[in-house]
């Protein structure tokens, strides 16, 4: 039975700032909504899955230990705010390896859709780039573009398309309270 409701979250640019390769726990910080947006879904059966793409390691500026010591600090930040994770994915290779993982691969949203029982279709992923909303898109998820990080560019590129976003947020609780809106969850 697949009955697992996820939101799929990019990390750097989407639940904390993106100033480039962050390499280590020192240089990272959440953006200031992102716990208590996150939160506000988890009163609701919502969980997240993080999925990310980390070519820092492959091009050598930081390593996954280093790597693991940033996402063991998501997770017990998620924790502490009551905040169900289920699972971190990251993509350690370079665009040139051409890895079937990194977004807008959707390797990592199978994996995690098996593993954990979740019903795509009912699914969303929220994101600041146009990988993020590619993989979306190939998968059925519902769009949520945000406009933090990568966003703003993105969405000029997305404007010049046809391609369809459900919504456009201006930042992650702008994006969470659009979910809360339109699963009638209030
Ligand atoms: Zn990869």
């Amino acid at each position: 039975m697949k009955n697992n409701l996820v939101v799929f979250l990019d990390r750097d640019g989407t639940i904390n700032p993106d100033p480039g390769y962050i390499s280590s726990l020192a240089d990272y910080t959440f953006y200031e909504d992102t716990l208590d947006a996150l939160s506000l879904l988890s009163k609701y059966s919502y969980k997240y899955v993080i999925i990310t793409n980390q070519s820092g390691i492959a091009r050598g500026y930081f390593s996954e230990s280093d790597l693991q010591k940033i996402h063991d600090y998501i997770k017990m930040e998620f924790k502490e705010a009551g905040i169900s994770l289920l699972d971190i994915y990251y993509c350690p290779h370079h665009p040139d390896d051409k890895c079937k993982c990194r977004k807008p691969g959707i390797e990592f949203f199978i994996q995690a859709s098996i593993k954990h029982s979740i019903d795509l279709k009912k699914c969303y992923i929220i994101g600041d780039t146009l990988m993020d909303m590619e993989a979306g898109r190939d998968l059925g998820l519902k769009l949520i573009l945000v406009r933090t990080g990568k966003g703003e560019k993105t969405k000029l590129e997305i404007n010049n398309q046809d391609g369809q976003i459900d919504f456009v947020g201006y930042n992650l609780m702008d994006c969470i309270k659009y979910i809360i809106k339109q699963e009638n969850l209030q």
